[in-house]
């Protein structure tokens, strides 16, 4: 009871009153339990508007960019989803509320095992993981109609954008180790088109179409 009054209360004052207005996305952060994807110690804190460490140096997304890179994804029931970054499992079970299916890949094996439990567990039966360098995609799966990148990159890989389908969307930040712009990519016939949507910070992507450690 505590934790779903604490997540209404994200759900209104951090994300609709910053402008989220896809009633997928909102629905799914309203149901989605935060507090589960994070440690026991950590879990009164799971609902504020802050990032939160999981381990291994890496993090949970602040509840706010969880949300906007979402919805920037526009999201339809049939789609099929690419997440470079698994880390808690979080931002593939909101994802999992609205699309199809979820591939998500991650490259540290520990995180990958807790977050496959957390699935488990709240049977998110439409999530397929991967241990392995997500900077190289996932050929077999490919194309995808949407691909989100939770950890930023040094520049967009390209192996990434072949792997999204046409009329396909990626929301990816890129920029140096300590602040990246979050870009958002939609592919078409014509080829390509970029648009920026604002400043972020993400732990960095690491791996061969990334940073090098
Ligand atoms: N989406 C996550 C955010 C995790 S932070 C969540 O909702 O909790 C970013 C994650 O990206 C980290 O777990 C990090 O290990 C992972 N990562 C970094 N580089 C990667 C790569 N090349 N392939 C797969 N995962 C990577």
């Amino acid at each position: 009871m505590k934790f779903h009054r604490q997540r209404e209360e994200m759900v209104l004052r951090q994300i609709e009153a910053r402008g989220v207005t896809d009633p997928k996305v909102l629905a799914a952060m309203r149901k989605v339990p935060r507090h589960l994807f994070v440690s026991e110690a950590l879990m009164d804190q799971a609902y504020g508007d802050f990032p939160l460490p999981i381990g291994l140096q890496q993090t949970i997304s602040q509840p706010y960019i969880v949300a906007e890179m979402t919805q920037a994804l526009q999201l339809n029931a049939e789609d099929r989803v690419l997440e470079i970054g698994t880390g808690s499992g979080y931002q593939a079970a909101i994802l999992a509320e609205i699309a199809y299916r979820v591939y998500t890949i991650e490259r540290i094996h520990a995180l990958l095992v807790k977050a496959r439990h957390t699935f488990d567990r709240l049977h998110y039966h439409n999530i397929v993981t991967r241990y392995s360098d997500g900077t190289c995609g996932w050929a077999e799966e490919s194309p995808f109609d949407a691909i989100v990148v939770t950890a930023g990159a040094p520049e967009i890989p390209k192996t990434l954008l072949s792997q999204l389908a046409v009329g396909g969307r990626m929301v990816i930040p890129v920029g140096d180790q300590f602040t990246q712009d979050l870009v958002k990519l939609h592919r078409d016939e014509d080829g390509i088109h970029r648009v920026s949507l604002g400043g972020c910070r993400f732990v960095k992507l690491v791996g061969e179409h990334g940073w090098e450690k």
